[in-house]
């Protein structure tokens, strides 16, 4: 106790030391990835609460996620010599908004005690108000309607406040009646969904400026990080919190950085971060440009990348950290995402054993979450310890745990677990009392649950309409199991997504999460090709399932580019950089160059995670939906400077590329041929870009050249080839 030091100061920079020590009124610190924008932040609390300028209760700071919330709290904590009880204003916009509701619940209506919606209860609910409008929910799915609505409320948009051209998209412009309805309802159930703990506040900012001011007195000091992927709600809410009357200064203090911008496709603006110096008079703009975190290397290669966006403020970035002996960033050539698990996984050991590295240190950043499964497979077949930072594992997901207990279902009819898991996935009208009733009765005869909906079905016990559903999915179960012995497993599991309504029901969905629901199915079928049996196959997901996700473990961190951000590693991999994955073939179809952009963005950030080494790997096939797809190098690739770039020799381990057709990219002098001398590699893509392909061979035809098929879109129907 008592050990207050002023040493945190001493080690930053002049630029980062006028961040921290310009306290009063706002400032935005506009800077690149690893620029110490993060530690400013963290340095920035410990020096308010050391000079006695306000109380841990009297700062607000908001972090991107809770795990940087309690990082922050560590850090803080160390600076100031333990002496800070935690900081009750310290969490995510969510977090805090919460807390804030609780407070203040009656005045928008609700008890403290109000409950959150889950998005089940919440997809329930407006199907329900769906159908009151006498509407078909076919038509007009839930699913779709709860996606709008998060897009108005990310907006800050109340039912008054939406477009016309908005409020008509959905069901006859019933959209703006149903978003009211849907409010009044939460209103009268005492419960509130994700959006609502903004929209809330804010409203109340709005309808109460005493309790405004009540907080304006509050909260002394206002610190954000991740400013560039706030969205409009989270704007309106700081502003309202941060505009301090007139006499009061606006302590204010964010950092972001536009180059790292990659949640737009949830609603995030970037604008926000360029119009600070607007909306705070007076605002003072630092920037920062030296990179503490990695090699002359990574920056070099991260910056060149970048350059290529148009859609950028630019800014400088520079390191000290040029040491002769750091690698290059590393390209490696692979004949398919087997081979690339397999060597990723080598070149850990390879680190682990002859360099001792901790496998703490490395992390492998996917495009998309698919990838991870033949990461997990192979390193729970080497022993190798991983962990999945920001989501579950692969096995672990909602859609591939509601996929495997179908699969359970059929391979062991007793599974009541699983056949309670899905009875009613997708929803087919079987209510909690059936589904009572069917345990009672199971209960009563000791017989498992299918069974007994299978005797039910035949008995009056039931209406007519839960009767005859519970028929044709107890048939529907019985001739699936008939079929094990005789249609191969794989064929079978597509069957069963397929006729039990699973695949649709996410084709049906239009949140931004179910295209990678799609993938995750699909890649769940092409995982069990190399077994035998579905049993077999379910043998293996139950050991995979059991290996344990130990905090304290010493293991690598699998994550999407998505939710590294803000993090660093020693040694980070990047498998994937092929067109269609990265950049992913959705963003640029629905985000044309913006999408492209902010495909390229994510890059940047999973390049600038990397301290010391990055491992960039590609592969020339793909095996998606069971169909092997030749694939083409991301076009991010000719995008890297050569002068950082190491085109690593082909492992011989795959024999090279013969066959299959590969003959451009003949092992890694080819590619590095194909790569930096021939000019005409961006042009022909340029020139090919709008060119699709809907053939499922992926043959010939086009230009006389042999065309190449993407396909990572949703049930196969985004689907692009190039030519080349
Ligand atoms: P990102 O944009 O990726 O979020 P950032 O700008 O927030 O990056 P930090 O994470 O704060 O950057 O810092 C990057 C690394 O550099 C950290 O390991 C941090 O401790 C270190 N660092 C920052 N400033 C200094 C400094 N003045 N002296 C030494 N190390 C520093
Ligand atoms: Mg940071």
């Amino acid at each position: 106790r008592g050990t207050r030091s002023p040493d945190y100061l001493a080690g930053l920079n002049p630029e980062q030391r006028a961040a921290v020590e310009t306290t009063e009124g706002p400032v935005l610190v506009l800077a690149g990835a690893g620029t110490g924008k993060t530690r400013v932040l963290t340095t920035r609390i410990a020096h308010i609460l050391n000079l006695g300028l306000a109380f841990p209760s009297q700062i607000l700071a908001v972090t991107f996620t809770n795990k940087a919330a309690r990082e922050m709290k560590n850090r803080v904590g160390l600076l100031v010599g333990g002496a800070v009880e935690g900081m009750p204003w310290l969490g995510t916009f969510h977090s805090i908004g919460v807390k804030i509701l609780r407070r203040h619940a009656e005045l928008v209506g609700l008890k403290s005690n109000f409950t959150i919606l889950d998005t089940d209860d919440q997809i329930r609910l407006i199907k329900q108000l769906i159908q009151a409008e006498n509407l078909d929910d076919k038509r007009w799915p839930a699913r779709t309607f709860a996606n709008m609505m998060d897009g108005w409320k990310n907006k800050g948009l109340t039912p008054k406040d939406i477009p016309e051209g908005d409020a008509r998209a959905f069901a006859n412009g019933k959209g703006r009646e149903l978003y009211a309805a849907y409010q009044a309802r939460l209103m009268a159930l005492n419960a509130c969904d994700f959006g609502d703990l903004l929209m809330h506040p804010i409203a109340l900012f709005r309808a109460h400026p005493d309790v405004l001011a009540e907080y304006h007195r509050r909260f002394k000091y206002i610190l954000v990080d991740e400013y560039q992927d706030t969205n409009v709600a989270q704007y309106l809410w700081l502003r309202l919190l941060a505009q301090r009357p007139k006499d009061v200064p606006q302590n204010v203090c964010c950092v972001g950085d536009d180059d790292q911008s990659i949640y737009g496709w949830r609603g995030a603006e970037v604008d926000n971060i360029l119009r600070f110096d607007k909306d705070f008079q007076g605002a003072t703009v630092i920037r920062l440009e030296r990179n503490y975190r990695s090699t002359a290397h990574i920056l070099g290669a991260a910056s060149h990348l970048i350059a290529h966006n148009e859609d950028r403020l630019g800014k400088t970035l520079f390191t000290d950290a040029a040491d002769p002996e750091d690698p290059k960033v590393e390209v490696n050539a692979g004949w398919d995402s087997e081979e690339e698990a397999r060597a990723i996984g080598e070149a850990i050991e390879d680190l682990q054993r002859r360099e001792n590295h901790n496998l703490n240190d490395m992390a492998i950043l996917v495009r998309a979450s698919f990838q991870m499964r033949e990461f997990e497979d192979r390193f729970v077949t080497m022993g190798l310890n991983y962990r999945v930072i920001g989501g579950p594992r692969f096995y672990e997901r909602m859609e591939v745990r509601d996929a495997l207990a179908y699969f359970r279902c059929v391979c062991q009819p007793a599974d009541d677990l699983a056949f309670e898991r899905i009875v009613n996935t997708p929803k087919r009208g079987l209510g909690d009392a059936t589904i009572r009733l069917i345990h009672d009765y199971a209960r009563a005869r000791a017989i498992p649950l299918i069974a007994a909906a299978g005797e039910m079905a035949e008995t009056e016990e039931l209406k007519p309409k839960p009767r005859a559903t519970l028929r044709r999915v107890v048939s529907d179960f019985r001739r699936w199991s008939e079929l094990l012995a005789t249609v191969k497993h794989t064929e079978l599991a597509e069957q069963i997504l397929e006729e039990s309504g699973y695949t649709e029901m996410w084709q049906n969905d239009r949140s931004a999460e179910a295209p990678g629901r799609l993938e995750n199915l699909k890649e769940l079928v092409r995982s069990m090709e190399q077994y035998e049996s579905l049993p077999t196959f379910l043998e293996h997901v139950a050991l995979v399932m059991d290996t344990e996700q130990n905090a304290e473990m010493d293991a690598v961190s699998i994550m999407t580019l998505h939710s590294a951000k803000g993090l660093e590693f020693e040694t980070v991999f990047l498998p994937g950089w092929e067109e269609g994955l990265f950049p992913h073939q959705r963003s640029l179809d629905e985000g044309g160059r913006s999408g492209l952009e902010e495909e390229r963005r994510l890059a940047y950030v999973g390049l600038t995670r990397g301290k010391r080494r990055v491992k960039i790997w590609f592969v020339s096939n793909r095996r998606i939906h069971g169909l092997w797809q030749s694939t083409i190098p991301s076009r991010f690739l000719d995008e890297l400077p050569e002068a950082h770039v190491e085109v690593m020799e082909a492992n011989t381990s795959y024999g090279g590329y013969g066959g299959y057709g590969a003959s451009r990219w003949d092992g890694a002098s080819a590619f590095k041929e194909a790569a930096y001398t021939t000019p005409g590699w961006r042009r022909a893509q340029a020139a090919n870009a709008g060119f699709t392909n809907t053939g499922k061979s992926g043959g010939d035809g086009w230009s006389g050249g042999r065309t190449r098929e993407i396909n990572y879109g949703e049930g196969g129907n985004a689907r692009a080839g190039r030519g080349h």
